[in-house]
């Protein structure tokens, strides 16, 4: 692994990228290899899916057919990681063989590529541009449009990325006093591989594998140069998910576009910041609500028919009929509608806090932390586990109940509205 964290922050080319990816994956002793690829749909992005499956798949993934394989691939506006990927991939990478071997695991590595384009003028470098098919073009287009006042649907979900705990990273790429105009696209680049990378990470620590599996994501920015591309290692992380506990630990850069410096080193872009060479251990997104849960979110306004049958939930589960399998389903449903209507941010924090609520909340479950999201929003999310209780494990419906009874006792006498 010391020689991929080498790579961070540098520049490089394609082939040292994924080759060097390839060894660090065999040197784990991986009894099978899977792999995904993220990028943007930008046709400019073909060499760098290229040389990843040359260099990566091809030498280390099993055959899909009689001589081909392929890792699994998400190609959209920005190369966006789109949710579901993570379980489907790595179900689709369960062999037979492995389950024969006590002991064995397989590998999945996880290449997120963002781009940008570069092109070198007498007046400078021009970042975010390149020339396609002998024309002026801005690559990428996606993220120009994310920096501009694109309303596309595509755009407002990387807006919504981008904006991920509070930090709005698109005004202050647009900020000229903060980032200077032309490295803004290549700033946006590093911010958009480095957040997509996390999103991975977040459905890579919710989805149980079925087989033990040990994950390296690898966030790059390629840079669409004129003649062959080279990429920019933003980081790595190492997600083992060998055992039901598990570690996640990341090295490298952060997601602030103000904190990126940028040097040449031998003709060679280097980006850095403070923190990039210090490993850290990934956060628990689902931890950090349940810990941002305060008074401010207790408070909910008068007393309502809905608190008499929260009550009653709160007898049963003093009285432990929440063991019973058919009865503690019942309870959640009452549960639920009864929060849904007196304090639907509580309980939708709660949901999601103890893994209820999918895991692609949690930017939404952030901002209803933050209160910067209402009722509206958190009635999304509280819906959603009532439409799937029947799908949750008793011992989950069980914890639920309970951490809902106990953080509504804790407000039960109501506040005069505020
Ligand atoms: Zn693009």
């Amino acid at each position: 692994m010391e020689r991929i964290a080498k790579l961070i922050g540098g520049e490089h080319r394609l082939d040292h990228v994924c080759r060097t990816l390839r060894e660090a994956a065999r040197s784990t002793g991986a009894a099978l290899h899977g792999a995904m690829h993220v990028t943007c749909s930008d046709e400019s992005e073909h060499e760098s899916c290229q040389v990843f499956a040359r260099d990566y798949v091809r030498e280390l993934l099993p055959r899909l057919r009689l001589m081909d394989c392929g890792a699994f691939r998400t190609a959209n506006l920005g190369g966006r990681h789109e949710w579901g990927s993570v379980p489907l991939c790595e179900n689709h990478f369960v062999t037979p063989e492995l389950d024969r071997m006590p002991g064995a695991f397989k590998l999945i590595a996880v290449k997120v590529n963002s781009h940008v384009g570069v092109l070198t003028t007498p007046d400078g470098v021009r970042w975010g541009e390149m020339k396609r098919y002998g024309v002026d073009s801005i690559a990428c287009g996606a993220l120009s449009l994310l920096l501009g006042d694109s309303t596309l649907p595509e755009i407002e979900r990387l807006r919504e990325t981008f904006n991920f705990e509070g930090l709005d990273r698109v005004a202050l790429l647009r900020d000229e006093a903060k980032i200077p105009p032309e490295r803004r696209l290549l700033f946006a680049a590093l911010v958009q591989a480095r957040l997509q990378a996390r999103r991975v990470i977040l459905e890579i620590q919710d989805h149980v594998p079925l087989t033990p599996t040990l994950y390296l994501v690898l966030p790059c920015v390629t840079i669409n140069r004129p003649d062959r591309d080279t990429e920019i290692v933003v980081g790595l992380y190492l997600a083992d998910r060998r055992t039901p506990e598990g570690q996640v630990v990341y090295q490298g850069l952060g997601d602030d576009p103000t904190q990126f410096g940028t040097a040449l080193k031998h003709g060679e872009l280097r980006i850095e910041d403070a923190a990039m060479h210090r490993t850290r251990e990934a956060r628990d997104h689902r931890r950090l609500i349940l810990e941002q849960i305060g008074e401010q979110h207790r408070r909910h306004a008068g007393r309502t028919p809905h608190h008499e049958k929260l009550a009653h939930v709160r007898q049963e589960v003093a009285e432990r009929r929440h063991h019973e399998r058919a009865a503690s389903r019942l309870l959640l449903r009452t549960a639920l509608m009864a929060i849904g209507e007196i304090n639907p941010v509580l309980g939708a924090l709660i949901v999601f806090g103890n893994g209820a609520a999918a895991i692609h909340h949690a930017a939404r479950a952030h901002r209803l932390a933050r209160h910067e999201a209402g009722a509206h929003e958190a009635r999304v999310i509280l819906d959603e586990v009532h439409d799937r209780v029947d799908e949750l494990p008793p011992e989950r419906v069980q914890a639920l109940l309970e951490a809902l009874t106990r953080e509504t006792a804790a407000s039960s006498k109501p506040d005069s509205p505020s």
